[in-house]
C-alpha cells in the first residue's frame, strides 16, 4: 500500500474503528486501517457477514455478469469473445477524449474507412488527417494522433507497445488512455479511471475525501473491481463494464440504482446520498478578467484566427480580441483591435458576454464591424463562411461571443 495518502477518509465502520483506536494506542493506524480495509475487501468471507458496502469478493464477477448481458454496442468494440484491435481501441480512446460517444461514432467510421490500420494512418499527410478531423474539435488531438501513428510505424514496426509504460511514451497518450488501451487491447490487469469511473467508485465506497485529492485512493479502490482468478484475464471487460455503468446507470444526476448490479453493496445508495459523491473541493475562482472581442463580417463571412498552440484554449479558433486582464479599460482594449483600414468606427454591442473558466470568470465587451466584399484579412487571420463555423474548433466562450456579435 505504499504511496497512500495518510489523510484518506473512507466511509466504512471498520476503518472508523481502527482510526479511533489510534488515539488510544498512538499508532499510525490510518495507514493500517486502509491496509485492513483493502485486505478485508479481498477476503473470501461470505457477503452476509460483511458490513454493507464494504467487501465483496463477488463484486468483480457481478460487474462482468452485468456487462455480458448489457454491454453497449459501439463501433470500436469487438463482439463478446472476439479480440480487441489495438488500433481501433487507440483511435476511439483518442477521439473520446472530451467528446461524447454519439459525436465520435461517425468520425471513427470515416477514419477507419480511409485508414484501416495504423500503418496507413502513419503514412497519411497531417493535412489529410486534420481535414477528416474537422468538426471534432481539440485539434491538438489530431496532431498527436498523426504523430503517434508515425511513431508506431517508424519506431515499433507498426505494432502498438502492449504495456502501459510503452504506450505512455507515445504522443498524445496520457495515463488514462494508456491504461484503457493496455486493459482493453492487451488484457493487462489495470483499471483506467476517468470521471465516470471516479463517480461510480466514490459512490460505491462513499469516499469522503474530496477530488482531486481522492484520486489515488479512488484508483486503488477501482483496481479492486478487477477481481482475481478467472476475472483477471478479463481486465478490459471489467474496465468497459465500469465505463458503461458510469455513463448509463450511475449518472451524475438521478442514478438508476435499481438497475445497478452493485446496488446491494453501494454505501452511498444505502444512505440515500448518491448525488453527494464524488465530493469535490470548493472551486477557487480567481479574480474577474475582462477584455474585448471583435466580430468582423464581410458579407456572410467572419474574421477569425487560431489561438497559440500552448496555453488556455490552445490551437482553438477565436475572433480577434484584446488581452483578458483584471485591470481592463476599454480604450486600451480597443488599441488591440485588428488593423482594418475599412473600419472607421467600431460599434459596441449592448451588454457583455460572460463565461466562467475553471480558474477565473471572464467578461467580454463585443465590438462589431462590417467590411466591404474585397476587404483582406490581416496577417494571421482568415475569413470563414458563417455557415461552416460548425467545422471550426470554437470554444464555448467564442460561440457566445459570435452569437452576441451577430445578434443571434
Ligand atoms: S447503486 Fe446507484 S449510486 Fe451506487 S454505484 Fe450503483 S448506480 Fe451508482
Amino acid at each position: 500500500m505504499a504511496g497512500l495518502d495518510p489523510a484518506i477518509h473512507v466511509s466504512d465502520q471498520r476503518v472508523k474503528k481502527d482510526v479511533d483506536a489510534r488515539d488510544e494506542r498512538g499508532h499510525d493506524v490510518e495507514r493500517l486501517a486502509l491496509r485492513n480495509y483493502i485486505g478485508f475487501m479481498n477476503s473470501p468471507a461470505p457477503a452476509k457477514t460483511r458490513p454493507r458496502g464494504v467487501a465483496s469478493a463477488g463484486r468483480p464477477a457481478l460487474l462482468l455478469a452485468w456487462y455480458d448481458r448489457h454491454r453497449r454496442r459501439l463501433p470500436w468494440r469487438p463482439l463478446a469473445g472476439e479480440r480487441a484491435d489495438p488500433y481501433r481501441v487507440w483511435l476511439s480512446e483518442i477521439m473520446l477524449q472530451q467528446t461524447g460517444v454519439k459525436t465520435v461514432g461517425p468520425y471513427f467510421e470515416k477514419f477507419l474507412a480511409r485508414w484501416p490500420g495504423v500503418e496507413a494512418l502513419g503514412r497519411a499527410s497531417l493535412d489529410d488527417v486534420l481535414r477528416l478531423w474537422a468538426g471534432l474539435g481539440y485539434y491538438s488531438r489530431a496532431r498527436n494522433l498523426h504523430a503517434c501513428a508515425v511513431a508506431v510505424l517508424c519506431d515499433h514496426g507498426g505494432a502498438f507497445p502492449d504495456t502501459e509504460e510503452g504506450l505512455r511514451a507515445l504522443p498524445g497518450i496520457g495515463p488514462y488512455t494508456a491504461a484503457a488501451i493496455a486493459a482493453i487491447a492487451f488484457g493487462r490487469r489495470t483499471m483506467p479511471v476517468d470521471g465516470n469511473i471516479e463517480r461510480v467508485v466514490s459512490r460505491l465506497f462513499a469516499v469522503e475525501q474530496p477530488l482531486p485529492q481522492a484520486k489515488p485512493l479512488i484508483r486503488q479502490l477501482a483496481a479492486t473491481l478487477l477481481g482475481a482468478g478467472d476475472e483477471q484475464s478479463r481486465a478490459g471487460d471489467s474496465a468497459q463494464a465500469l465505463m458503461d455503468l458510469g455513463s448509463s446507470i450511475c449518472t451524475p444526476k438521478k442514478p438508476a440504482c435499481a438497475l445497478c448490479p452493485l446496488n446491494d453493496e453501494c454505501v452511498a445508495r444505502a444512505r440515500g446520498e448518491q448525488e453527494v459523491y464524488p465530493r469535490k473541493a470548493p472551486k477557487k475562482t480567481g479574480a474577474l478578467r475582462r477584455g474585448a472581442a471583435f466580430v468582423v463580417t464581410r458579407g456572410d463571412q467572419l474574421l477569425v484566427r487560431s489561438r497559440p498552440e500552448k496555453g488556455l484554449l490552445g490551437g482553438m479558433t477565436e475572433v480577434p480580441g484584446s488581452d483578458w486582464l483584471a485591470a481592463h479599460d476599454d480604450k486600451t482594449a480597443l488599441k488591440q483591435a485588428p488593423a482594418l483600414k475599412a473600419v472607421a468606427r467600431w460599434h459596441r454591442k449592448a451588454g457583455v458576454v460572460t463565461h466562467v473558466f475553471t480558474h477565473f470568470p471572464l467578461e467580454l465587451a463585443v465590438y462589431t464591424a462590417e467590411l466591404p466584399a474585397r476587404a483582406r484579412a490581416p496577417e494571421g487571420m482568415r475569413w470563414v463562411p458563417v455557415a461552416t463555423l460548425g467545422d471550426e474548433a470554437l470554444p464555448n466562450v467564442m460561440r457566445k461571443v459570435i452569437a452576441h456579435g451577430l445578434g443571434k
